[in-house]
């Protein structure tokens, strides 16, 4: 394969988790074994040091039946509306007419909140689900891949285009962008938000890498990506979404004057060789020292009789439960509240899902999945660890 930001044909291996089925895809019983299977692995590229999968998993694949709805979080819904109040009051408070764009619209929650703020909106999200839950709420949006060729077809500028945890997903990267800059306003704002590589790294997030992510984004390695489509991020700030992301804020590049935070953000990368081989490779050796601690302990639970839950079934637990090669044998089930899960079991583990409602008793140990949530999921579950259950965190991160 040659980049996927640059072209350039040399990549090295940066971080491999093995090959693994596709994360978000529950499954039936009857189908476990059967679930087709793909390379995880995570390579850097020499010239402009994008880290990125070498496996892409057709988007048709992945996409068409996405049952991810972002407004289901009060969280998320508090972090978009935040977001869209800032960017209008930073850059279009006394704009009586402007319009937004918001890729990967999802159900509409960014829509929204400029809506409210008196913005002409239009989402594009290519999931059914999502898009005709938006539609049914007047929040406009057509249903589709956007890239250069949707692009035309709407065939208007707008003053703000959001992307919001959707860059890591491209696939048709160039066209995607090139399309981003043929919709933006002269003057116009893209706002950017990804998961940052760097804080991934930093808290052993290795379970954020799943086939859904093809890039993994620091700011350095953004900026070359949007250079080479003829806008450049101006902006940068640190944000707690997902455990540690960046709102980036791009413009047309003769535009982009760099303030002074995002250049510290690129100086913190480089201090830290949070672009090199090197820092990589010792990110994959802590990886390879947590499944051996992990399975130490929960081996020990089982010749103890003690029985052991997952807690949560969060698509990047299957990336973990998969690395660490973890089964029913020693996680009896995931406990969930998504309904749509019940009666599945987890790709690859084949560990049933079962719904709240299924449990009559809780366990010796929650195996937390959704460990980036510990201080909210002790917070919950006082009564349990006053009975004695224990909880124990896969991974524990450092504060953010
Ligand atoms: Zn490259």
């Amino acid at each position: 394969m040659i980049c996927r930001v640059c072209d350039h044909p040399r990549l090295e291996l940066a971080v491999d988790l093995g090959v693994q089925p596709w994360a978000n895809d529950f499954i039936r019983p009857s189908e476990a074994g059967r679930e087709p299977t793909y390379p995880l692995r995570v390579v850097r590229c020499v010239h402009c040091g994008t880290a990125q999968l070498d496996h892409t998993v057709a988007k048709e694949t992945m996409f068409a039946d996405h049952t991810y709805l972002s407004g289901m979080t009060q969280t998320l819904r508090d972090h978009f509306a935040a977001v869209a109040r800032a960017v209008d009051q930073r850059f279009f408070a006394d704009r009586p007419a402007k319009a937004m764009l918001d890729i990967g619209s999802n159900d509409g929650t960014q829509l929204r909140s400029y809506r409210d703020l008196g913005y002409d909106i239009l989402g594009v999200e290519p999931a059914r689900l999502p898009a005709e839950l938006a539609n049914q709420a007047g929040l406009t949006t057509r249903r589709a891949f956007f890239n250069a060729a949707t692009a035309a077809e709407i065939g208007r500028k707008f003053e703000v285009i959001n992307a919001s945890g959707v860059f890591f997903h491209l696939e048709e990267l160039h066209s995607v962008t090139a399309g981003i800059t043929a919709s933006l306003a002269d003057d116009g704002v893209f706002v950017i938000q990804f998961l940052y590589m760097k804080r991934i790294v930093e808290n052993d997030a290795f379970d954020q890498i799943y086939h859904e992510h093809l890039l993994y984004y620091n700011v350095r390695t953004l900026d070359r990506l949007l250079r080479r489509h003829g806008l450049a991020l101006f902006d940068a700030e640190l944000s707690p979404i997902h455990g540690g992301s960046i709102i980036g804020y791009a413009t047309h590049a003769p535009r982009a004057q760099p303030s002074e935070r995002l250049a510290a953000l690129g100086r913190a990368e480089d201090a830290a060789g949070a672009n090199t081989l090197a820092w990589y490779h010792a990110f994959q050796a802590r990886m390879v020292a947590r499944k051996a601690e992990n399975l130490a302990f929960l081996q020990a639970c089982r010749a103890a009789g003690r029985t052991v839950y997952g807690l949560g079934a969060p698509v990047k637990g299957n990336t973990l439960l998969n690395y660490f090669g973890i089964g029913p044998e020693l996680i009896a089930c995931l406990t969930e509240r998504n309904p749509h899960r019940r009666g599945l079991v987890a790709p690859g583990s084949h560990i049933p899902v079962k719904l709240e409602d299924e449990l009559t008793a809780p366990p010796d140990v929650y195996y937390v999945l959704a460990w980036n949530f510990k201080a909210e999921i002790l917070a919950r579950h006082q009564a349990d660890r006053a009975r004695g259950v224990e909880f124990y965190f896969p991974v524990n991160p450092r504060e953010v």
